[in-house]
């Protein structure tokens, strides 16, 4: 038997790197930084817990992948540039190499955005619980906040929506999907990509923006709410990958409006700037799509493309029931 890994062996093999701008990294009792000059920094964190935001016999790579993207979503929802983080874990044990997975693709993603690993805290725990706090930066009183949607604003989403709520339901038996349909959404799952680029660009050209953790329907709900607004939708424009325009419509539309997990940005933006956002969609390689309108009031509205109102399966308005 190989003699366990020590907390502090642990951290020195799988999670320390030398501080690159962090003015102190990992090692002391805290990390040092210093902002760069004229910016505001922007700070979330998300947790996820076995058993509750992933399934106990996840591939670890994936599961280091995710953690860490679900928190860069947040940043790219803001408009931030992703500057460091900290992590916090707890493991039932250090298997080294579930740890080496786990730390090499949080790690690689971590480097794509530059993004550095600046401390964090491990400990023993019954169940894997991973807790990032990430670190970003913003030129100051420019972030895309969730209050600043202006009526008549467009709504805009990036990419395609349902993909993870369709391998969810797999997951959980619900339906049946083809082999190759299903890694590809079930990649989509566990390996999201974090919007940075997008955020970023869209600085001077949305007014308000969420990434999509818990559905389109919640997570715009609450730009509508804080930003004291209505909305149209229109499910025939929602974007749909090819997997899911295969499976009945009732599902398609159910996936798209209510499946958590996405981290695509929905943004708002004034008409006038239409042209710049397909623009930045055909730079960025990546779909955005125009799925409706703000409007005075508090409701939200869902049309087909004939102008039809639609009802869906009354899930839909549940978040506005907290609206008090
Ligand atoms: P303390 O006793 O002050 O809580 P720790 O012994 O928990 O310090 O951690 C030692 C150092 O290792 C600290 O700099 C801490 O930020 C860092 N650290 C602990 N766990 C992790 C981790 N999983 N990833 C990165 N850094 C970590
Ligand atoms: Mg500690």
């Amino acid at each position: 038997m190989p003699t366990p890994l020590s907390e502090f062996d642990l951290i020195a093999q799988f999670f320390t790197r030398p501080a690159r701008r962090a003015d102190l990294g990992v090692g002391d009792d805290c990390a040092l930084l210093s902002p760069p000059p004229n910016t505001q920094l922007a700070i979330s964190t998300d947790m996820l817990v076995e058993g509750r935001h992933f399934f106990p016999q996840v591939d670890a790579a994936a599961l280091g992948h995710k953690c860490l993207a679900v928190n860069l979503s947040d940043l790219a929802a803001m408009g931030a540039t992703p500057h460091s983080f900290t992590l916090a874990m707890g493991i039932p044990d250090a298997n080294p190499v579930w740890l080496s997975h786990f730390s090499n693709a949080m790690l690689t993603l971590a480097d794509r955005f530059d993004c550095e690993l600046i401390g964090g805290d491990t400990t023993k725990s019954p169940l894997t619980t991973i807790s990032i706090t990430v670190i970003g930066t913003l030129p100051t009183g420019q972030a895309l906040r969730r209050d600043a949607a202006q009526d008549g604003d467009d709504i805009w989403v990036s990419g395609t929506l349902g993909d993870a709520r369709l391998a969810l339901g797999m997951f959980w038996q619900d339906w049946q999907l083809s082999v190759s349909d299903f890694d590809h959404v079930r990649r989509k799952m566990e390996w999201p990509e974090p919007r940075i680029a997008l955020g970023r660009a869209l600085l001077p050209l949305a007014h308000a923006a969420i990434d999509i953790s818990d559905g389109l329907i919640g997570d715009l709900g609450h730009i509508l709410k804080r930003s004291g607004l209505g909305a149209t939708l229109n499910v025939d424009a929602l974007p749909l990958s090819e997997e899911l325009r295969q499976q009945p419509r009732e599902r398609q539309i159910h996936c798209a409006l209510y499946g958590g997990d996405e981290y695509e940005l929905c943004f708002t933006a004034s008409p006038e700037q239409r042209e710049a956002i397909f623009a930045l969609g055909r730079q960025l390689h990546l779909p955005l799509s125009r799925i409706g309108t703000l409007h005075q009031g508090n409701d939200l509205l869902l049309e087909n493309a004939e102008g039809e109102s639609i009802v869906t399966d009354g899930m839909a308005f549940d978040h506005f029931r907290s609206n008090k």
